[in-house]
This record gives structure tokens, C-alpha cells and sequence, in this order.
């Protein structure tokens, strides 16, 4: 079975046609689909879209750096209201048993990027790896701009459930990270960008898992992506990797299973 073990089901569009998602989903071969949060409201729609397809949809409770500082983005301005971050880590702690992972979290440099911001990420950051190994729960990160800190503090934590999504860092990092077993999740958008060929040719076939980060990263310029295309994913690590598709779709979907369950 095929594996998407990071989108964003409970954003628009995808959140107004779920049915027809997740039926292309199931007829496209993916057994899990790993729906993230990314704030308060959006972890309670996360929860909600896993019980309505239960078979298939597994939840990730996450707080996205940027909507955990309340900090709206210049490029995409989407409007992030401030909410009790430790209230809502400890709510995602209490709700430990009913999702797989905790994700999306991470830091990110790229426009919060002042010394009080980093601060704070950090500090955030800190408390959420102490969290997701206090209910051993694998972590999905998120990391721009940010990412030998990003290493750098997660190397402090005994949790060696770590997934890497969309990994921008440059080789000596991805060798780092590899090296201390982490994963690594390749987003279908490999097809048109040479540096997840490069990452998936470096890091061991069981480091790896397949992500969409669906609706964004398509790999088709100008379309809204979806989980069915980690399709396109598997047959691009296959060229990488010189092995047939199938065994590629086989071994991720191991990895899957022994990190999610
Ligand atoms: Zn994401």
C-alpha cells in the first residue's frame, strides 16, 4: 500500500470535497493517510476528519511555529489569531491515544527571524520534543530556514521517532540526520525539484516515507495537490534508488507501519 504521512486535509480545498479525496486516495492504492494540524482549531478538525475515515485517515496533532507565535506571514497572509501555546501542548498530550504523531512542529526562520522570535521558537520547540517524548509519540518537523537548529535540538531528545518533512537542508545536515537515524518524508513534488532526488539518493531506503503536504506542492505546476499523488513519489525514489516501484511502495509502507503503527 501506498502512504501520505503529511497533508493538510482540513484546509481549503480539500476540505470541501473530502469524500472525493479520500476515495481517490483509497483507488489509488494508500492505505494511511496522515492529516496534520497546525493550530487549535485546525488539530480539532484533524480529529474530526480521522473519525469520520477511520480506515484510512490517522491523525497529527501539531502547532506550526508561525501560528504558535501568532506571527502572519508577509508572503501568504493568512491571518494567525494568538492562542495559550502550553495550554494547547498540554491539550495535545491529553490527546496522546488518539493520533499517531505529533506534527506539524518545527521552527521557521525564513520571516520570523528576529532574536526575540527565534527565542521564542525555540523555547516553544523545546517544550513540545519534551512533550512528544513524555507520551512517545513520533514528532513530524517542519523546518525553513532553521534547520541546524532544528538538528541541533532535536539530537537532545531520547525520542528517536523523528520525521524530517519536505527537508531543505544542504548534504552535510541530510548526512547528519540520516546518521542518527531519523526520517525522512519525500514530498511528490520531487518530481520537479532535484534537491529530494538528491536526498532520497543519500539517505537509506528505510529512512524514508512518502508525503504530499497536499494541497500545496503538487507535482504539477499550478494544481492543487492530493494524497493520491504519492504515487508519482514512489516512482520518482524508484528511478533514484534503481529499483521497481512496487518494492519502493513496499518498503515505505513498512517504514510507515513501524514508526505509526
Ligand atoms: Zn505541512
Amino acid at each position: 500500500m501506498y502512504v501520505d504521512v503529511h497533508c493538510h486535509l482540513g484546509y481549503p480545498p480539500l476540505n470541501a470535497q473530502l469524500d472525493s479525496v479520500v476515495e481517490k486516495a483509497r483507488k489509488a492504492g494508500l492505505g494511511m493517510v496522515i492529516t496534520a494540524g497546525t493550530n487549535p482549531k485546525a488539530n480539532d478538525d484533524v480529529l474530526s476528519i480521522a473519525a469520520r475515515y477511520p480506515d484510512i485517515v490517522k491523525a497529527s496533532l501539531g502547532l506550526y511555529p508561525l501560528d504558535a507565535l501568532g506571527f502572519d506571514e508577509p508572503e501568504a497572509p493568512r491571518k494567525r489569531d494568538p492562542f495559550d501555546v502550553d495550554a494547547e501542548i498540554s491539550r495535545m498530550a491529553s490527546l496522546a491515544d488518539k493520533c499517531v504523531a505529533i506534527g506539524e512542529v518545527g521552527m521557521d526562520f525564513k520571516f520570523a527571524k528576529e532574536p526575540p522570535l527565534i527565542a521564542k521558537q525555540k523555547e516553544i520547540f523545546g517544550k513540545i520534543i519534551e512533550m512528544a517524548e513524555a507520551v512517545k509519540k513520533p514528532m513530524i518537523v517542519h523546518t525553513r530556514n532553521a534547520e541546524l537548529e532544528v538538528v541541533e535540538m532535536l539530537e537532545t531528545t531520547s525520542n528517536k521517532a523523528i520525521v524530517l518533512h519536505c527537508f531543505m537542508g544542504r548534504k552535510s545536515l541530510i548526512r547528519r540526520a540520516s546518521d542518527n537515524g531519523w526520517c525522512f518524508s519525500v514530498p511528490s513534488v520531487i518530481k520537479r525539484l532535484q534537491h529530494f532526488q538528491v536526498l532520497s539518493g543519500m539517505v537509506p531506503i528505510e529512512q524514508l516515507l512518502t508525503e504530499t503536504d497536499a494541497p500545496w506542492l503538487s507535482p504539477v505546476v499550478g494544481q492543487i495537490n492530493e494524497p493520491s499523488t504519492v504515487v508519482v513519489g514512489v516512482e520518482e525514489i524508484a528511478k533514484v534508488k534503481r529499483v521497481e516501484p512496487s518494492v519502493v511502495k513496499d518498503i515505505i509502507w513498512k517504514n510507515a507501519q513501524r514508526l505509526f503503527g
